[in-house]
C-alpha cells in the first residue's frame, strides 16, 4: 500500500492546515523531553515568532538506561496540549505502548513511533487504528526494506497518514552519534508515496553540523526537518549534548531559509 507503484501521487498529510508531503517543506522543533511549562512556553514562543507550526516534545521516553529520566507520561501530554493551544501550535509526541493511542488522540496531533519501537508490531497495529497521523522513525539498525514494511503495518491497519523519518543508523563511526543516511531520502521517496523527513539531532548527536545536514536533507528531497531545541540544553533531562538553545535555533532557521532549499 505504501509503494509508489500502487499510488504514484504523494501522500499529503494535513495537520491543522499545515501540509506535510506537498510542495512546501516543514520544520518540526522542540525539546527532547517535556520537563516543565516554563520550558515548553519558552520554546513555543520562539517557534511561533519564527512562523513554525509544529512542536515536538517527548512525554513517554524510551531511554537506554532504566535509571535515566523516563518522561512525565500523561502529565507531559497535558502540558503539551495546554501550551500548544496557548501558542496555536500542533504537537508531535512519542508513545510507546498500544494502550496509549487513546491518550495521544486526546492530547496531541501526531503520534511519533520511536526508533526503538519501529518493529514493535503490536504498537504499529494499534497506530493503524489511530485517527491521527503517525511519524515513524527508522530503527537504529533497520534496513530501508524493514522500515517500509513497518510503515505498511500502520497503513494496512487503516491509517494512511504515515510519514517516515530518517534519524541515523548505527555504524562504526564515533564522531557522530549515528550515521545520517542521506541516500535513504531519495530511496524512500522513490519507493513510497509517503512524506520523508530527516531528524538532524538524533542522526548526528551534535550541535555544530546541523545546518549542512539539514541542507543536505532538503537538497536530497526531504519534506521536512526535525531538530531538538531546549531553552537550557546544559540542564536538559535527556539528550543534553545534542539539543540547541533558542538563539542557536534561530541561527539554524535563518540559515535554512537563506539556503533557498526550504520553500
Ligand atoms: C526522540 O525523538 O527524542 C527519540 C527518542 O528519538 P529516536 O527514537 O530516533 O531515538
Ligand atoms: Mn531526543
Amino acid at each position: 500500500l505504501v509503494s509508489r507503484k500502487k499510488q504514484p501521487d504523494n501522500t499529503v498529510i494535513d495537520v491543522n492546515g499545515t501540509l506535510i508531503g506537498g510542495a512546501a517543506q516543514v520544520m518540526i522543533a522542540g525539546p527532547c523531553s517535556v520537563e516543565s511549562y516554563e520550558q515548553l512556553r519558552a520554546v513555543a514562543s520562539a517557534l511561533k515568532d519564527a512562523g513554525i507550526k509544529i512542536m515536538r516534545g517527548g512525554a513517554f521516553k524510551p531511554r537506554t538506561s532504566p535509571y535515566d529520566f523516563q518522561g512525565l507520561g500523561e502529565e507531559g501530554l497535558k502540558m503539551l496540549k495546554e501550551v500548544a493551544d496557548e501558542f496555536g501550535l500542533s504537537i508531535i509526541s512519542e508513545i510507546v505502548h498500544p494502550g496509549h493511542i487513546a491518550l495521544a488522540e486526546k492530547y496531541i496531533d501526531i503520534i511519533q513511533i520511536g526508533a526503538r519501537n519501529m518493529q514493535n508490531f503490536e504498537l504499529l497495529k494499534a497506530a493503524g487504528e489511530a485517527s491521527i497521523p503517525v511519524l515513524l522513525k527508522r530503527g537504529i539498525a533497520a534496513t530501508l526494506e524493514e522500515f517500509i514494511h513497518a510503515a505498511e503495518y500502520i497503513v494496512v491497519g487503516g491509517n494512511s497518514n504515515v510519514m517516515l523519518i530518517e534519524r541515523g543508523i548505527r555504524t562504526y563511526e564515533k564522531w557522530t552519534r549515528n550515521t545520517l543516511d542521506i541516500s535513504a531520502v531519495p530511496l524512500l521517496k522513490q519507493e513510497t508515496h509517503l512524506p520523508v523527513l530527516v531528524d538532524v539531532s538524533h542522526s548526528t548527536g551534535r550541535k555544530d553540523i546541523l545546518l549542512p545536514c539539514a541542507k543536505a536533507a532538503l537538497a536530497a528531497g526531504a519534506d521536512g526537518v526535525m531538530v531538538e531545541v531546549h531553552p537550557e540544553p546544559q540542564v536538559a533531562l535527556s539528550d543534553a549534548a545534542q539539543q540547541i538553545d533558542i538563539p542557536q535555533f534561530q541561527t539554524l532557521w535563518d540559515g535554512i531559509k537563506r539556503s533557498g532549499l526550504f520553500t
